[in-house]
């Protein structure tokens, strides 16, 4: 099967960036979002993040017009019935997943391939309750979508190899590398990374060492680009906090037990770079740790 005309659901932060990368990859893309200003402010990000790579040389200006005309936004759900290819990346919630899956159904065409961008919730759990497990994958690309290059394929226990053919083909017409992961909580990437995060903020938490102190260590000390609470805020406080609960609950492991404090920031709505303020504050002109 070839796929051409994308459906994404959810016009966050990954809504956009997928949205971005289809479109360049010459692929048409319809985007829905509950939020009338999620669609509008993802169409302005996929404009200013498409003049970014004009001005890199990454893509003519010819493209990037035709890549932007490619684009059309919905609110209402139905409207993506006749995709080929449907990507779910909409708040990580399994019961909003589920509904969401549910409600699209009966506008689908039989072959659309259902796909969702899931950080860690059960696939197959996803696809049983779908018409079509046969035909359903985690497709999971990461943050920012237009600049890494793995996407995860996590395979269900009825995910065809049809499907899966399909959906690496897919990723290599993205440019993109993609890496198979087995249906366990949170897959490979952030079965590593977050628990990584959620130890940093017991770091914080316990006054083993301030948000710079922790960020600077693991930055200078590790090599790593980003220091983990940087990067919590960078993913979304509210993300981390359900991965962390999707790996707690689903390996049974007290190992996996969100921090408190963690769990204070998602209940303060300090979410992280999206709401301004999480363990930085955004609101000025350099991020301020706020512990
Ligand atoms: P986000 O909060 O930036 O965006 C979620 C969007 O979903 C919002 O615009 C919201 O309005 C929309 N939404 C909520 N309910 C909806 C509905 N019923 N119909 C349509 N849209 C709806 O979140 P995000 O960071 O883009 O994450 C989205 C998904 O991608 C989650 O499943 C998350 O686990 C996954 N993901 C996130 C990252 C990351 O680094 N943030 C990386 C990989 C995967």
């Amino acid at each position: 099967m070839t796929i051409q005309t994308v459906g994404i659901i959810g016009a966050g932060q990954m809504g956009n960036g997928i949205a971005h990368v289809f479109a360049t990859s010459g692929f048409d893309v319809r985007l829905n979002d509950i939020s009338t200003e999620a669609l509008q402010s993802a169409i302005e990000r996929i404009e200013k993040n498409t003049a970014r790579q004009v001005a890199k040389g990454q893509l003519s200006e010819f493209e990037r017009d035709a890549s932007l005309t490619r684009i059309s936004t919905f609110s209402d759900l139905a409207e993506l019935g006749g995709c080929d290819l449907i990507i779910e990346a909409a708040t990580e919630e399994e019961p909003l997943k589920h509904r969401i899956f549910a409600d699209l159904l009966p506008s689908l065409q039989p072959e659309t391939i259902l796909t969702s961008n899931t950080s860690s919730i059960s696939i197959t759990r996803l696809a049983s309750r779908t018409d079509r497990p046969e035909r359903f994958m985690g497709f999971h690309f990461m943050n920012p979508v237009p600049v890494m290059q793995l996407v995860e394929l996590i395979r269900g226990i009825a995910t065809s190899r049809e499907t899966y053919e399909t959906l690496r083909d897919t990723v290599d017409r993205l440019g993109k590398t993609a890496a198979s992961a087995e249906d366990y909580p949170a897959f490979i990437v952030n079965r590593i990374l977050i628990p990584m995060v959620n130890e940093a903020v017991y770091a914080l938490y316990e006054g083993v060492g301030s948000v710079a102190a922790i960020d600077a260590s693991m930055k200078q000390g590790a090599n790593h680009p980003m220091g983990p609470l940087e990067l919590g805020d960078f993913i979304g406080l509210d993300t981390c906090l359900a991965i962390m609960n999707v790996l707690y609950d689903g390996l049974a492991d007290t190992k996996y037990r969100p921090c408190p404090l963690l769990v204070k920031y998602v209940e303060a709505g300090w979410l992280g770079r999206k709401t301004g303020r999480g363990f930085y504050d955004y609101r000025g002109n350099a991020p301020v740790p706020t512990r």
